[in-house]
């Protein structure tokens, strides 16, 4: 993510912390400063805050490594002001193992809390609890506010709002019955219902939830359309968006050829060769600065992308999603029997989603 900085690496997982993160210190500081508080008392408040992050990390490392179990990488883990955010190269689908992975983070704040309650004398009542915990952290109450929030983030993450943990173990649940784009457009329906009461209650409680709840009626969105491209896209395969007519230049032609063919033609991105041999794409942007930096004579190859990408004909389209976001305006080169047979960009593969929802929803109205 950007404006992250890298904390350290456990497990082989980049470990990295956005640079808001310090608006947060600072904000806590502040307030602690304006309620009056002594400067001892503002450095427990900085601990308690820098102790809970760590309990985030750990809760994240508790879906990653989880998720390695299952054969499943973690790119990085970032801390956010709002909380950890742990990247998995893909999700779990088998649904026994998406439930476990889930649940392994809130199971960390379990584990923690239940660690911290040996170690602290709780409070008989209500009122002695009020008492402990009032007028900030300290050294009496460091342990209990630590025990507190594990209880009350795992508590949370477990409120079955897709797609949050405890929504994504309501997906795995349905799962079991359901096709998995079912399961979960029933969780994300179940989580934005919820999220709008996050929305609802922020309104009187506190604009955090309010925050919170956009972003679950967000995410829940994403993934379901997410889901069900990737289900529209069962049983086809690259041969079937693969473009076989393809426009193609010369490495050494001047980049005028370039805009000839891009005025001339529906094209952005093109093939370059060079003695009918790939050796790089060329795309309307690149075009355009080598235009304006380099003037209209000057050789394409310096302007190509040199950053060839290949996929085989046979590789099905739902396992595509990751390899076109990376390749966003990149031309992709599909082979048969070590061939070049034919090119692919971002834009087939939306086309052929656009064309099967429009397909499917004739079927659905007849
Ligand atoms: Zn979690």
């Amino acid at each position: 993510m950007k404006g992250s900085f890298k904390l350290g690496k456990i497990a082989g997982i980049g470990l990295f912390v956005h640079w808001t993160f310090s608006l947060l210190l600072a904000f806590i500081i502040f307030i602690n400063y304006r309620s009056g508080y002594k400067t001892v008392q503002i450095i427990w408040s900085i601990a308690f805050i820098l102790s809970v992050f760590v309990t985030v990390i750990l809760h994240e490392l508790g879906h990653a490594l989880t998720a390695k179990k299952y054969g499943i990488k973690t790119k990085d883990i970032t801390l956010l002001p709002i909380g950890g955010l742990a990247r998995l190269e893909k999700l779990p689908e088998k649904p026994m193992e998406e439930l476990i992975v889930a649940f392994a983070g809130p199971m960390v704040n379990l584990l923690l809390a239940l660690l911290t309650s040996f170690f602290v004398s709780i409070p008989e009542n209500e009122e002695l609890l009020a008492t402990k915990l009032s007028g900030g952290i300290d050294a009496h109450n460091f342990l209990l506010n630590f025990l507190i929030v594990n209880i009350a983030l795992a508590l949370f993450n477990l409120i079955p709002a897709f797609p949050m943990d405890g929504g994504r173990m309501l997906r795995a649940i349905l799962a079991f019955k359901f096709q998995r784009h079912t399961a979960t457009k029933i969780a994300a329906r179940i989580g934005q219902l919820i999220a709008m009461g996050f929305v609802f209650i922020g309104f009187f409680l506190n604009p955090f939830l309010i925050f919170i709840g956009l972003f679950v009626f967000m995410g829940a969105q994403m993934e379901t359309e997410y889901t069900e491209s990737k289900h529209l896209l069962k049983g086809y395969t690259v041969r079937d968006i693969v473009m076989k007519k393809y426009h193609s230049l010369d490495a050494n032609e001047p980049i005028k050829s370039a805009v000839a063919l891009l005025l001339d033609s529906q094209a952005k991105i093109f093939l370059i060769t060079d003695l009918d041999k790939p050796v790089g794409t060329l795309n309307k942007d690149q075009i355009i600065i080598a235009l304006s930096e380099k003037g209209e004579n000057t050789p394409i190859a310096n302007a190509m992308n040199k950053n060839l990408v290949f996929l085989n004909i046979e590789t099905p389209l739902e396992d595509l999603f990751e390899l076109i976001s990376h390749n966003k305006s990149n031309l992709i080169l599909v082979m048969e029997n070590k061939q070049l047979v034919g090119t692919l960009d971002t834009e087939n593969l939306l086309e052929f989603i656009l064309i099967k929802e429009v397909k499917q929803k004739k079927v659905y109205a007849s």
